[in-house]
């Protein structure tokens, strides 16, 4: 299979690689983590949302042009690429309050992340630059889509789940849905759920409130739609001013606040993406596997997505 020749060779690239990059990434243990940025979001009750909020908010302007043409046909393609696969072995749970990742048996190694994207779908060559590294790694995400991102691009979306990697919702508009009126809230998120069912057969099971922002209301919407609801607990910072044009950093401030079942906000961003290659080979030098999502047992009150 071609999978076993990609393997080797990125298996290589990685060696290669982390010769040149464990100097500039691997030091977590650097003196100069005086304010370590995220850290607290995991320790407070409602992680990531008063500080990412604030954060998020300043996120790069997406200033997404909406003047492409429309010219991609409606969003109705059978799931014909998917054959019946056989459902994987639950490995890992999630902590809801800290929305860290822990194994469900002790076999399991507790040193794995959860990598997630937020924003998307919007770029094709971003998407595919950032789909093929995490091939090459044999590295499983959640993309966090907004609905009307996908509506302008349905065969962007298509692009993630025929690399099998899992879509999660990000509702439909990428608002504050603390703040929206719980109807506004419900249609936001349902939305979502629609759009990603009509485009690739399947409705999310993850859910992420754009900003970090929910609240009791919305965490029993999501849930009502079958959606398990996290926000974060290994800020990137790749939405902030200080790692824009810079992988590096990227790098520096995932490995800075890395811990087992880290649960890793990361955006599709340029610069992210021309991190991920150098970060996940570092991730790996850490000692860290890739959770993947398909093997986070969900709630066993959580209802079936429709
Ligand atoms: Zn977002």
């Amino acid at each position: 299979m071609y999978r076993y020749g990609q393997v080797a060779a990125a298996t290589f690239i990685s060696l290669a690689l982390l010769s040149g990059c464990s100097n500039s990434t691997g030091t977590n243990e650097s003196p100069d983590n005086s304010n370590p940025p995220e850290q607290q979001e995991a320790t407070q009750a409602q992680p990531a949302d008063s500080n990412a909020e604030l954060s998020e908010l300043n996120e790069p302007s997406e200033q997404e042009p909406d003047e492409q043409p429309e010219t991609e046909p409606p969003a109705e393609q059978p799931a014909q690429s998917t054959p019946p696969e056989e459902p994987l072995e639950l490995l890992y749970e999630m902590n809801a309050t800290t929305y860290r990742f822990t194994p469900l048996r002790e076999s399991t190694d507790d040193k794995a992340v959860l990598l997630t994207f937020d924003d998307g779908p919007k770029e094709k060559e971003l998407l595919e630059r950032m789909l093929a590294t995490l091939d090459e790694h044999e590295a499983k995400a959640i993309f966090f889509v907004n609905g009307y991102r996908v509506e302008q691009h349905p065969e962007l979306l298509q692009l993630i789940a025929d690399h099998d990697q899992t879509i999660g919702n990000h509702s439909w508009d990428h608002i504050d849905l603390r703040k929206a009126d719980p109807a506004e809230a419900k249609r936001q998120i349902q939305a979502v759920q629609t759009i990603v069912r009509d485009v690739t057969g399947e409705a999310p099971r993850f859910f992420r409130p754009p900003f970090g922002s929910g609240g009791d209301a919305v965490k029993t919407i999501a849930a009502e739609q079958g959606l398990l609801y996290m926000t974060w607990s290994n800020g990137s910072r790749d939405w902030e001013s200080v790692t824009k044009d810079k992988p590096d950093e990227v790098i520096r401030y995932v490995i800075e606040q890395l811990h087992p079942g880290a649960n890793i906000l990361m955006h599709e961003l340029p610069w992210t993406a021309d991190a991920l290659d150098d970060l996940l080979t570092t991730l790996s030098a850490e000692g860290y596997g890739f959770i993947n999502p398909e093997t986070i047992k969900l709630p066993d009150d959580l209802p079936s997505a429709e």
